[in-house]
């Protein structure tokens, strides 16, 4: 079970493993501490929250607004799917109120952390609660280092917040454990979420309606994180390329550049700051354009940013399947 996300994700590790230029786009590194929502001080205490990664951070955010204290456990770049807690986290949890996780196997270190910190106050919420998992959808095509592992993918794919619609259900259900955690900010929290929302449904039916003219809408990733989005738009993810994170040979390049050839795939992607061998190999064999598009495992902490990045993501799409 706990190697679910592991296989999911298993490209973005390596990835990120590879390239330090994901790191490098991150924002510059903040402690929990950093992320606070208002400098302003209140007579009175706020409830202390604590967003896992990003895309639940900026959900959280967006709900929260000023009325609760909320904090962001990993800095935005940090490799979510293979993470070690640190002690640092532990005292974070300890100290909280609310933590919210995407859950699906998204935070595989999360329970002993919580366990670790002890505190029995401690509320959590899941995002994804009531969201179905969807487990693998396309064929993966692994290079030479990377082949023979027997991946168990029984808990699903955690990436559900690259879909709008499943995101409007996190945003819900982070709203409401919030004013089941501080039901004195209510109408805080009903009124932030309500216009957060409207921003996502917006952002859905752009999305829906950009992407209509298309007729191919096939694509190779080498990161497990659209099958969501790929469902909600009807598009195609024929196959997820793992990429190692040692050198690759030149016969290993070869062997994935004829394996992914037969799949005939209108669009290529990779995710933003990627520059690797092996994909520029395959973009140049396959004469598809690689383009990147954003998984918001890395970004900025301001809850517009999952709209921008999303819009961008959009943009993306639309060069692709041109
Ligand atoms: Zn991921």
């Amino acid at each position: 079970m706990r190697r679910k996300s592991t296989i999911a994700c298993a490209t973005s590790l390596l990835i990120f493993g590879l390239l330090t230029s994901c790191t490098q786009s991150a924002p510059p590194p903040q402690t929990t501490g950093d992320v606070q929502s208002s400098p302003a001080a209140n007579s009175e205490k706020k409830l202390r929250v604590v967003a896992t990664f990003l895309p639940v951070y900026l959900f959280t955010k967006a709900v929260a607004g000023d009325a609760a204290q909320v904090d962001i456990l990993l800095k935005p770049g940090t490799e979510v799917h293979e993470y070690q807690s640190t002690p640092a986290d532990v005292k974070a949890l300890s100290e909280t109120d609310v933590v919210v996780k995407n859950g699906l196997g998204m935070e595989e270190f999360l329970d002993d952390t919580i366990k670790s910190a002890q505190n029995t106050k401690l509320k959590v919420i899941d995002a994804s609660k009531g969201i179905t998992p969807i487990g693998e959808t396309s064929q993966v095509v692994k290079t030479g280092q990377e082949a023979g592992h027997d991946h168990d993918h029984s808990d699903g794919n955690p990436h559900v917040w690259l879909d709008p619609v499943l995101a409007k259900q996190q945003v819900t259900t982070i709203r409401d454990g919030l004013i089941a955690a501080d039901p004195k900010n209510k109408s805080k929290y009903e009124a932030n979420a309500a216009a957060y929302l409207q921003q996502l449904a917006a952002l859905n039916t752009e999305f829906e309606q950009t992407l209509k003219p298309f007729q191919d809408r096939t694509f190779i990733t080498f990161h497990d994180a659209f099958p969501y989005l790929a469902k909600r738009y009807d598009l195609k993810q024929v196959a997820v390329v793992e990429i190692p994170e040692d050198q690759l040979s030149p016969a290993d390049v070869q062997a994935t550049v004829d394996a992914v050839k037969q799949f005939q795939a209108k669009a290529l992607f990779s995710e933003p700051g990627v520059d690797n061998k092996l994909l520029n190999s395959l973009s140049n064999d396959l004469k598809v354009t690689l383009r990147p598009l954003d998984s918001l495992e890395a970004g900025e902490t301001d809850p517009q940013y999952y709209l921008t990045a999303m819009r961008s993501n959009l943009q993306t799409l639309t060069q692709a399947f041109k």
